[in-house]
Formats: structure tokens, sequence, C-alpha cells
């Protein structure tokens, strides 16, 4: 294949005409000229560079560096092909280019492989020639070092021009001296000429100030820095006369407008030049408009030898002031360092990754943080990667990517970190993207790491605590409302059955009443274990407060298995607790209702299963139920009870009736208990069994006490001096303040005796808050009233009780009487009686109602006896009679 030769443009004839009118081919070489070839190929670290004017047939080189010849043939010429356009050629590799694999320069000396011209554009369409850069290796070219080249190329155009104008007043000097009639006329063209210099140096001016930089040459013999304007410029040196002059400073001059802290370090770099062909370095000149103010140089430099001896001969340098990149850095190191200090003194972590090599730095504090000694984690990405926590990286990648692709200002992170241990931390990771390439891809980031573990840890734990009964652990309601709606959610879309079981223990206020809130919780605690390891592990436990608990059995396929389940915690419930050292038995009922055959909508399944509870809570303690039909009736009439209940209370709808007490050893009645009766317009006679418990539920037993109290004393105070009145006290109207006041009113309105007057409470007072219930039996009995201890044998029953209060009044319970005839029960009552002896309290067998039991009770030592034996519980007026001995039953 021969060589391509270059195409020639339409005004080719146009061109070598303003070439011709130049007259700069064949001139001697221009200092001005060889400084930028020489700047050039410092710049660009080129072997070759010159200044290449093209002629008819050739290419001619007004300045050259590296290049041995004068010139070439045009058909060989690179540049010849660098003037077809205003832009740059540039061939990275010659070899790889059709245009020039086969030209002899790159197939023979001096082999050229890379090639990057700029065009010398003089006027619009004219170019010269070119400004080159030649090497022997293929090479890339940047965008801005394309750039770097046009600027150059305009440098030597601004020359050209220069050259041209300088050609025009010689010619007007020549004209001057020939002949004296052409003055006038050559003046003229003098001034023209000297108006077009001053345009050149414009020109040139703005050819520099274009390019931004500034080129000066310093000559070691001489010590003279040469400046080019826009140097001088920069370094605030006066540009003189016809501003496109160079501009000759001492170094001590020059030295004078640098920065006194960059001194040291330009001065060690020019120590040390003997070792170096370039540098590069960044230092400060004072502002030319003076003040205190410096601007940024970036300086590039080549240092040039003699070739034959090595010695220095000059340095040239190229400067661009880089101010305005160097404030923004500078605001970012120091807001970097202020970072750093503030975070070294606190808590903080810090890292600072270069996400081109993977390396990161992490602070000494990251290290003490978790557990390593500074130094110790490898300082690249793969050590974040093996420490992170496996669940937290992908999270964390996704909000790194976020701000790597800008779409968040800043990359905010939480996430676990193992320690040296083996134990997580919990870190909040902050960064921010300090460089990107051109493309906006990043390079670098800084953080921070704040340890976050206690915040977390609390964290957890609130929202454990929001979801968990404190006492007993078991899930809350919150947990409940959640698990009933998910799963009846499921139900309702067809998939299969669930259950739920509403539980309420039986008994569990007595033991809280009296044996405190403490054991009280402790109860609740062991309840709460039994039940947990009572369900399956699919089904879900909750305490729903109180004394109230649920269970949702999740998945159900017969409605016996629910029953089965609630006949589990039944029997695990019921047995013995040991609460410190008293044995306890409390029970539990059960409501149950299935979904979806009794509702699928929660609050209707909750409702039903609460209804069913109420109606396993009416039948004898300890059972479940189902949910059916009608059962909101059921509780409706309960509720209606309570109603009524409370009117009766206020219209006094409620009567006594007195059950004589009669004295063993001679029959004589020697006093009534008070037995208290609610005759109902519509239900008749109910018993005190069936409406004391909901009495002492709402509280209603305090107004219905009191007025019993009252009643009692009245009636009482109309029987024979002799005659005594026992009215039962519930464990709450201790609770409640105004018990001892209601006594005495009742006292002092009927005008009774105090000890005519007996209290009858349980051993369960005693057990609750003793000191407190002691100190008030103490101040009863100090009024004169007498104090009995009832149904002795039931409930928490131990014979130390008997010795906590010197009760005037032992009750045995009916159930012992009724088993009397058993030696054990017999060895009890015998026991009883005879440490009321020793404390001289009587001692009253109850329920007596055969002749056996009152022979037999007579015989263990009891001293009084009551029972329908002698007489069923009397209206007041029966009373009367039976003292009057007019109505004595059984006898
Ligand atoms: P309590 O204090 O043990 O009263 C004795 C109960 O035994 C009474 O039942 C009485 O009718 C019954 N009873 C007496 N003799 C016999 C007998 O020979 N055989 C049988 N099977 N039972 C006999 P009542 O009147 O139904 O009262 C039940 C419970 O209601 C009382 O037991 C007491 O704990 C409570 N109560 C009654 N009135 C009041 C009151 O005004 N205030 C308070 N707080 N409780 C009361
Ligand atoms: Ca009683
Ligand atoms: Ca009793």
């Amino acid at each position: 294949m021969g060589i391509h030769v270059p195409p020639l443009l339409p005004n080719e004839a146009e061109r070598l005409a303003a070439l011709r009118d130049l007259r700069i081919l064949d001139t001697a070489p221009e200092a001005h000229f060889d400084a930028v070839c020489r700047s050039a190929a410092a710049l660009f670290s080129v072997p070759m560079t010159s200044i290449a004017l093209i002629d008819s047939d050739r290419q001619w080189f007004k300045a050259k560096c590296g290049v041995t010849a004068d010139g070439t043939s045009r058909d060989v010429a690179f540049c010849a092909y660098a003037i077809l356009s205003d832009d740059a050629l540039v061939v990275e590799d010659a070899t790889a280019d059709p245009r020039f694999a086969h030209n002899p320069l790159v197939t023979g000396e001096p082999g050229i492989r890379f090639y990057a011209g700029a065009p010398l554009v003089v006027r619009s369409g004219i170019r010269l020639g070119t400004l080159c850069i030649i090497d022997t290796k293929p090479r890339t070219f940047s965008e801005a070092q394309r750039t770097q080249l046009e600027d150059l190329a305009r440098i030597v155009v601004a020359h050209i021009e220069l050259h041209r104008g300088r050609l025009v007043a010689e010619a007007a000097l020549e004209e001057r001296t020939r002949s004296q009639a052409l003055i006038a006329a050559s003046e003229e063209r003098y001034r023209t000429a000297h108006a077009k210099l001053e345009r050149t140096a414009d020109l040139l001016l703005m050819a520099q100030e274009a390019a931004g930089a500034g080129v000066w040459e310093w000559s070691l013999d001489e010590g003279v820095v040469r400046n080019s304007p826009e140097s001088a410029r920069m370094y605030g040196f006066p540009c003189g006369e016809g501003a496109t002059a160079w501009v000759d400073v001492s170094v001590a001059e020059l030295a004078a407008r640098v920065h006194p802290g960059d001194l040291a370090q330009m001065r060690a770099i020019y120590g040390d030049a003997l070792h170096h062909t370039t540098y590069k370095l960044e230092y400060r000149v004072l502002h030319p408009e003076g003040g205190n103010r410096y601007r940024w140089l970036m300086g590039c430099c080549r240092i040039l030898r003699d070739e034959a001896t090595g010695q220095l001969l000059r340095i040239v340098g190229l400067n661009i002031d880089v101010t305005e990149r160097r404030t923004t850095q500078d605001a970012l190191e120091q807001s970097e360092a202020r970072l750093a200090l503030a975070l070294d003194s606190g808590s903080d972590g810090l890292w600072d990754w270069s996400v081109t090599t993977g390396y990161v730095w992490y602070s000494d504090r990251w290290h003490t943080m978790l557990g390593y000694e500074p130094g110790e984690i490898e300082p690249n990405i793969r050590s974040w990667e093996r420490l992170a926590h496996p669940d937290d990286i992908r999270h964390a990648r996704a909000l790194l990517t976020e701000h790597f692709e800008e779409r968040s200002a800043s990359y905010v992170c939480e996430h676990r970190v193992r320690t040296k241990t083996g134990a997580y931390a919990w870190v909040l990771s902050r960064g921010r993207v300090v460089a990107r390439d051109e493309h906006g891809a990043p390079l670098r980031i800084v953080g921070t790491y704040i340890d976050i573990t206690e915040r977390k840890a609390s964290e957890q734990r609130i929202a454990y605590i929001a979801r968990h009964d404190a006492l007993t652990g078991l899930p809350n309601r919150t947990v409940f409302h959640e698990h009933l709606e998910q799963r009846l959610a499921e139900v309702r879309r067809g998939r299969g059955q669930a259950a739920l079981l509403c539980l309420d223990l039986d008994r569990f206020k007595t033991v809280n009443d009296t044996l405190g809130h403490p054991a009280g919780d402790e109860l609740l605690c062991q309840i709460a274990q039994r039940l947990r390891t009572t369900v399956r592990e699919s089904d879900v436990v909750v305490r729903l407060g109180g004394d109230e608990f649920a269970i949702i059995i999740s998945h159900l396929d017969h409605a016996h298995q629910a029953s089965k389940l609630a006949q589990r915690v039944i029997d695990a419930i019921g047995q013995p607790l040991d609460l410190g050292g008293v044995l306890v038995t409390v029970g539990v009922s059960i409501g149950i209702a299935l979904a979806p055959s009794s509702g699928d909508a929660p609050e209707v399944l909750f409702k039903n299963a609460d209804l069913a509870l109420y109606r396993a809570k009416d039948f004898t303690h300890g059972t479940f139920c189902f949910y059916e039909a009608g059962m909101d009736a059921a509780v409706e009439s309960r509720m209606q009870l309570e109603l009524e209940m409370r009117e009766a209370v206020l219209c006094g709808g409620f009567a006594l009736h007195y059950q004589p007490i009669l004295r063993l050893i001679d029959h004589k009645t020697v006093g009534f208990e008070a037995l208290m009766r609610w005759p109902h317009p519509t239900r008749g006679m109910i018993a005190p069994d069936a409406f004391i418990p909901v009495a002492e539920e709402t509280g209603l037993i305090v107004p219905l006490g009191s007025w019993a109290l009252q009643q009692a004393c009245r009636e009482a105070a109309s029987w024979p001096d002799d005659l005594r009145i026992a009215v039962n006290v519930s464990a709450i109207q201790f609770q409640q303040p105004g018990l001892e006041e209601s006594v005495l009113s009742a006292l002092a309105a009927s005008g009774l005796a105090p000890n005519r007057l007996m209290l009858e409470i349980t051993e369960s007072i005693l057990v609750q808050d003793a000191d407190a219930v002691t100190a008030c039996l103490h101040r009863l009995k100090g009024f004169g009233v007498l104090i009995a201890l009832d149904d002795f044998g039931t409930g928490y029953s131990s014979l130390s009780y008997l010795r906590r209060f010197p009760f005037d009044k032992i009750k045995i319970d009916r159930s012992f009487v009724r088993e009397i005839s058993d030696p054990g029960a017999a060895a009890i009552v015998r026991a009883v009686v005879g440490i009321a002896k020793e404390l001289g309290a009587t001692v009253t067998a109850e329920g007596v109602e055969t002749n056996a039991q009152l022979e037999q009770v007579h015989r263990e030592g009891c001293t009084d006896v009551q029972g329908y034996f002698f007489s069923r519980p009397l209206s007041a007026a029966q009373a009367i009679e039976f003292i009057g001995g007019n109505m004595v039953e059984n006898s």
C-alpha cells in the first residue's frame, strides 16, 4: 500500500499567499517560538515538538525541540493533515491509523507513534501550520491536554502576529530613511502598524488569559526569570510598555512575591532539582491587587540540561491559577480536620475509604470501640465486610449505593459489627463522598461511627416492654390483638379454624387480699409459667390484665382439641402452689369461642369467649364452657342482678334473719347470729351465698355490711340484756376505712351495750396485712365489742392463727361437725377446744343437725351450738317468739 497524500483545502492558494506575506519561511530561529516548543516538550513530556509551517510542497519548522531536520516533504507531513480543520489532530498510535501506518516517518526514522498537532489559525480559514508534539511511543491524550496544546498554539499565533507587526514596522522605517518625501505616508503607516502592534499584544494577552496559563523561563546562569505577560500578571509584576513584552525579574524579586510559608518547599524542590527532570508544585503568591491576600498557583516545570555536560541550563514552566480549587480543597481539609478533632474527643470512630482502591483508613477510636488494638484491623473494605453483621450488609450496601448515585445527601446507616470478643455492637455509621471523578463516580468517602449499642438495647427493651406484661413476661394485650386479628384474617380466607380461650382465676382476689400483693404477684408468675408449659408452641398465651389470661389456639381441627387443652389448663392450675411456704390452691374458669363458628371478627370472638367465661364462673368454679348462642341473655341477667342489688341497698331491700346460739350445758339461748336475706320481688328469697360474693366484687358489701350492723344492733336492743347478737363482717369491710365508725354508730344509734355485740370474722382477714388488722381488732375490742373467729377448719386453717389474736369465741365450721364421727376431725376439734380454753375463749359448733352430732361436740368440749337441730334462721318476729320459748324446734 502506498502512502497517503494529504488532501488540499479549497482556499489553499489564499493560504499560501498569507504565509508568503508573512515572510517568515526560512528566517532565523527566534527565542519566543523556541520557548513555546520547549514549554510544550516539558509540559507534555514528549521528545519532539515543532512549530511547522506548511508550504506548497514542504513543511518547514520555524522552531523545534528534539527534531534535527529543518523540515520534510509535505507528502509525509502529519501537520499537512492537522491544518485541515480548526481542531487539533491527535494520532494516539500511528501504526493503527491507515493514513500514517505506511508513512516513512513511522516505518523509518524517527519512528513516530504518537502525534498531536494544533493548527495555527491566523484568520478564519487560514491555517499556516501547527504546533505539534511527537512521541516514538503510542500515548493517550486527554481532552484537557488537547486544550492545553491548543492554548499553546494560540501563543504561537500571537507571536506570529507580533512578527507580522514587526515586519510592518521595519518596512515603515525603511521607507522613512529611503525617502523624505514619503515620511508622511510612512508615518501614517507606522501609526497603523503601532495600532496593529497593540492589537496583537491584546491578542496574546487574551490567548494567555483564555488558557489561564503563564509561561516562564529561568535561565540559571543569568539568575533571571523571564515571564510571559500572563505569568507576570499572576505574580503581580508590571508588564511595561506594549503589554506583550516578556518581563524579566530577578529570582529575589520573584521570591519576594511568594508566600513565606511556601518558600521553604520551593527551595527544597529547586535544591533537589539535580535529581529531577520535571516537578510540579502548588504555592501561593501575593495577590496582584495587593493587600495581604494570596492566590494559589500550580507550577509545572521542566529542568533542562546541557545534553553534553548534564549541567543545568534553565527551568521552563507553566503556571496555572488554581485559587478556586484550592479554596474549596482547603475548606474541605479544614472541615475534615475539624471533624476529626471533634470526633477524636468524642466517642466516634472515623473511616476514610478510597472507593477505587478499596483502601480504608480506620481511626484508633474505631479499633478500640470494637475491642481491637489500633492498627489491628486490616485497612481495607473487606475488613468491614467481615465484621458487619451478615443480616445488615445488604441494607448498608443499598444505602451506600443510594448515596454513591447521589440519590441521598449522605450515607446514614445503623448496623451491627462484630467486636473482638465475638459479640455484636450496634453502630451508627455516617459518611459523605468527598471526591468524585468527572463522571460523578465516587472516589473517596469519609465518615464516622458512633457506638449506639446501649441506645439499641434500650430501644429493644422498650419495644419488648410495650409488648409484654412486666410481671409475668407473657405477651400483653397488644400482642393478643395483633395475633387474633392476623389469625382471624386467615380464617376468613378459609384457612382452618381457631379457638380463643378466656381464663379467669378463681379465688385469686382472696389470695391477694389475704396473703398480700407480693404473694399475689408470685402466684400470677407461677400460673403464667404453668400456662406456658401447658400449651403448644404454636399457641399464644397472653395476660390480659389482673388475673385474666387468654390463649389463642391458632390451628384447630376439632372442637374437642380446645376442650382438651382447657381441661389440661384447669388441672395444671389446680395443683397447689407454694407461696413462700404457704400452700395455696386456686382454680381457673375458662370460656371458649371457636372461629369461625362463633365469630370471625376479633371483637365478636372475644366478646363471646368472655360470655362463655361468665357462664363457666356461674357453675361450680374450675370448669370450662363453650360459647353458645343465647349466652348474652344469661350475662345480661347477671348484670341485671347487680343493678337490682344497688337499688335494694339504696332502698333498704334486704332483711336479716336470726339463728339462735345455745349453751351446751343447759341448752339456754345465749344469742343469735344475724344472717342476711334478699327478699326479691320476682326471684323470691335469695340466699347470701348467691349475692354476698357479688356484693364483695362490686364493693356493695360496705354499705350493706354497715346496714346489717345498724339493723342487728337495733333488733338486739329489744331483746333481754343477756342475749348477744353476732354479725358477720367481710374481709372487704376491713380493707375499707370506716368499719370502726360504722360499729360505733350502730351501737350508739341502738343503745346496745358493746359487750352484747360479737363480730364474726374469718381467719383470711388475719393473713392479709396482719398488723393493721390486729390493731383494728384490738381497738374494736377496746370498745368492749367481742370478736369471734368464724368458719374454723376451712381455707388456710392453721392452729397458729388462733394465737394471733385473743378471740372471745371460735366457731368450728359445719364441715367438721358433719365429719365429727371421724377420729381425725374429732381430734382437730379437741385441739381447738384445748387452745380455746387456754385463751379463755368459748367454742361454738356450727351446723349441728343431729342429736348424735350434738352429743359428740359436747364430748369434745364445745361450749355452744348452733344448727338446724335447734333452729333454722328466723325472722325478727320469730326470733322474739323463740326467746319466749314458744317456738323451739326439734326439742
Ligand atoms: P356463716 O357465717 O357460716 O353462717 C352460717 C350459715 O350456716 C348460714 O347460712 C346458716 O343458715 C347455715 N346453717 C346454720 N345451721 C345449719 C345447719 O344445721 N345445717 C346447714 N346445712 N346449714 C346451717 P346462710 O344464712 O345461707 O349464710 C351463708 C353465709 O353467708 C354465712 O355463713 C356468711 O358467711 C354469709 N353471710 C350471711 N349474712 C351475712 C352478713 O350479714 N354479712 C356477711 N359479710 N356475710 C354474711
Ligand atoms: Ca357466721
Ligand atoms: Ca360459719
